[in-house]
């Protein structure tokens, strides 16, 4: 194949038409390939080149060409995909995010061609109809069976073998031998684009007042069909999905397309119910777990604009809409919409850069926005739409703070009395209770009571969880895993290992010894494997199968459940060790969201905040229910240390499994590092995550002013060294994690 391109392009005249195609791999510029006769390409075509031994789809990118290049060493285009071309506003975001992120435009567009079935021809399944005309050899008799098929059959509508099978209760074989004796015919079964909504329902839930202004707002913001931005903001349960869905609704009577990002452990069946009762069909779905063939499905009809709402994860922000018209980030603080490997993004910040060049409206949505959000309300870029209060009146739930320091729980145990006498009164009265601690597994970490050996990874810096669950320690950084042993690894010693901190597990664990006749359930990412047994567990907790919930994070966000009044936050703590600069801000938003859970329907609810630090004012503000003081406290402290949203961050990430050259090189990269007022660059440090898969790393933080180019003083500095091959360097702009 490649071959016969080459020759075919030593041909060509030095005339030949070229054209530009970007590649989805990590490669910052566009090949030049040769147009073949009888082929005519527009810029935005998606067509197959070969690309070293590979062939590959690629994007035609432009049509001007690169004059020093011989055509005689060029490869020609191999053929144009049948699907719309790529839309300008996608290729202007791909250029816009790759020059924003310094990622390579390759990588940008492999984001946007994820679905690699999309461009190959469909293999729809086979389906069965009644021929045209009967075969003239046709026996005069003809079975029971196949009577009874023909007649199920007659009605036209094609069929698959499985549906045949069941409802005329025959075997499949006879359905293959009829095909073969051409009694009936194979067709293939086209599934039509998921989502495609030409009415769209009223509205029949009468909305507050607040809820109706909103709701207005929002309408009036859609209807204008420009880029405009809003946040909505209120506490968990006053309704901002309702009202939001009044944008979408209006969104869809202009008959453009909608996206909706949610955090992607958001993406409930609970969601997806309340859209069905709005909207009377469900929205087409894109996260990791979505099967290839739906996939496929939705990326066509969503490029063909037949696909009117997207639900999905970060991802879908990258999909090729044909008229996007709206897009909603639901939960827009979550920490989940920064994409930590591959492409450095930030799904919220891409989002309201996506809705500028598209020239649409923007919506984001939060109960405990993000500091930087309401800077921008603020700062007045973003509109503010406000909430009050809960729908139908229901309370907040009551705050208590446990200071563990004056009220500690017993040994060797996670519970102190107040909360021990919360939960065993919640479950008297029949009603729910939840326990959150955002850590997976038994134990943080296990050692011998003998030698003081410690359980460490041996490829990162952390120690092993110990999962009773699976019965093995493991490494949450890698996926690194063994049996727990019986004896220690290190001195021998039989039954003399300990357990050292709690996990969901341990706290479960204390819960059944507090309460035997409590039903309990854990909610954690490695026991809940897929959104299937997320909805299974969800239903259970609905249905009052359970009476102590016992989750991490996935059990914070999006769930309604009426009958639980009691939650308790195990350690509260826990989020504020470490240097991040959004410890405090994250804790509230996390624990706030916690709390939320609690006494949503008609009974009040109370929540019980243990820690060891009552008076740090993230604790203060939760108890006092202050969220506002609380960020303006916080705005303060980042403003006087010039942090975000302030002062602009970047994050080098360098490593490589060779420490001394490692150091020696981050070295030589300070030396160059560049000098202005108004920039400071702090490191080469040992990351918190000094030692991650085998690979030693270090970290520069870059800190800088508003108004400095801050990608061009990172390009300008990195063009001066070369990274050698063996090392890698990651530049995180905005950096949110700083391990
Ligand atoms: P939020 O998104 O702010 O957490 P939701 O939109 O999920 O709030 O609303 C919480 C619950 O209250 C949902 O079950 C929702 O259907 C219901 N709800 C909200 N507003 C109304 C209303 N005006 N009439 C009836 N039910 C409502
Ligand atoms: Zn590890």
């Amino acid at each position: 194949m490649q071959q016969s391109n080459q020759k075919q392009a030593s041909l060509l005249p030095d005339t030949a038409l070229r054209v530009q195609v970007l590649v989805p791999y990590p490669v910052a510029h566009v090949y030049d390939y040769i147009v073949p006769e009888g082929m005519v390409l527009s810029v935005g075509d998606y067509v197959k080149v070969s690309l070293g031994k590979k062939d590959t789809v690629g994007v035609v990118w432009s049509l001007a060409e690169d004059k020093k290049l011989d055509p005689a060493r060029l490869k020609s285009v191999q053929q144009k995909y049948d699907c719309p071309p790529m839309p300008k506003i996608q290729r202007q975001f791909i250029e816009w995010v790759a020059r924003y992120t310094m990622a390579d435009m390759g990588s940008v567009l492999k984001m946007s061609v994820s679905v690699p079935d999309v461009f190959q021809p469909p293999k729809p399944p086979q389906a069965y109809i009644l021929p045209d005309t009967l075969p003239d050899t046709l026996p005069d008799k003809i079975s029971v069976p196949r009577q009874k098929i023909l007649d199920f059959l007659s009605d036209a509508v094609p069929r698959r073998a499985a549906e045949i099978v069941r409802q005329v209760g025959c075997s499949a074989s006879v359905i293959r031998a009829m095909a073969v004796a051409g009694q009936l015919k194979s067709v293939p079964l086209l599934i039509p684009a998921p989502c495609r909504i030409t009415e769209v329902p009223k509205n029949t839930l009468v909305f507050s007042e607040s809820q109706r202004q909103a709701a207005d707002s929002l309408i009036q913001l859609v209807a204008a069909k420009k880029y405009d931005a809003a946040l909505l903001d209120g506490v968990t349960g006053a309704g901002k999905t309702e009202v939001y869905f009044e944008a979408v609704a209006e969104a869809l009577r202009q008959g453009r397309q909608v996206l909706i990002l949610l955090p992607e452990i958001s993406l409930s069946a609970q969601f997806l119910d309340r859209f069905n009762r709005r909207f009377g069909i469900a929205p087409a779905i894109w996260h990791s777990e979505v099967s290839q063939a739906k996939r496929r499905r939705t990326w066509l009809g969503v490029a063909e604009g037949k696909t009117k709402v997207i639900v999905g994860a970060r991802s879908a922000l990258f999909l090729p809409y044909a008229d996007l018209g709206l897009i909603i980030v639901d939960e827009e603080h979550d920490a989940s919409y920064k994409q930590e490997e591959g492409v450095l993004y930030h799904a919220r910040d891409m989002a309201i850069v996506r809705a500028s060049l598209g020239n649409i409206p923007i919506v984001l949505v939060s109960a405990t926005p993000a500091l930087e959000t309401m800077h921008n309300v603020k700062q007045e870029k973003y509109r503010y739409l406000h909430l009050p209060s809960r729908h139908a009146g229901a309370a907040m739930p009551e705050m208590h703070v446990i200071d563990l320091k004056t009220t500690p729980t017993g040994r060797g145990l996670f519970l102190s009395p107040t909360l021990q006498q919360a939960l065993k009164e919640t479950f008297a009265a029949r009603e729910q209770s939840l326990l959150f601690l955002n850590r997976r597994g038994y134990a943080p970490l296990t050692l011998c009571r003998t030698c003081g050996y410690r359980f460490q990874c041996p490829s990162c810096s952390a120690w092993l969880v110990e999962h009773r669950h699976y019965a093995r320690m493991q490494c949450h950084h890698c996926g690194y895993s063994h049996k727990i042993p019986k004896s220690c690894p290190e001195c021998a010693t039989e039954d003399s290992l300990a357990s050292c901190g709690p996990g969901v597990e341990r706290i479960q664990e204390e819960v059944q010894a507090l309460i035997p006749e409590a039903r309990t359930l854990i909610l954690a990412s490695d026991i809940v494997t897929s959104q299937k047994m997320i909805s299974d567990a969800v239903h259970q907790i609905e249905e009052r199968k359970v009476d102590i919930i016992i989750g991490t994070q996935i059990i914070a966000k999006g769930h309604h459940f009426p009958s639980l009044t009691c939650v308790g936050v195990v350690d509260a703590d826990l989020g504020l060790a470490g240097g991040d600069l959004r410890a405090g801000e994250r804790t509230f938003q996390l624990l706030h969201q916690v709390s939320g859970r609690a006494g949503r329907g008609e009974k009040p609810g109370h929540v019980y905040i243990q820690t060891y630090m009552p008076e740090l004012s993230v604790i203060c503000a939760l108890a006092a229910n202050d969220r506002d003081k609380f960020l303006e406290a916080e705005a303060r402290e980042r403003e006087k240390a010039g942090l975000p949203p302030y002062g602009r961050l970047a994050a080098l990430i360098i490593s490589g499994k060779d420490e001394v050259k490692l150091d020696l090189f981050c070295r030589t990269l300070a030396q160059k590092a560049p000098r202005f007022d108004d920039v400071r660059i702090l490191g080469p440090v040992s990351a918190p995550m000094a030692f991650l898969r085998g690979k030693h790393r270090r970290r520069f933080l870059v800190k800088t002013g508003k108004s400095v180019a801050l990608q061009k003083l990172l390009a300008e500095w990195l063009s001066s060294v070369k990274v050698p091959g063996a090392f890698q360097l990651k530049i995180d702009i905005d950096p949110q994690s700083f391990n």
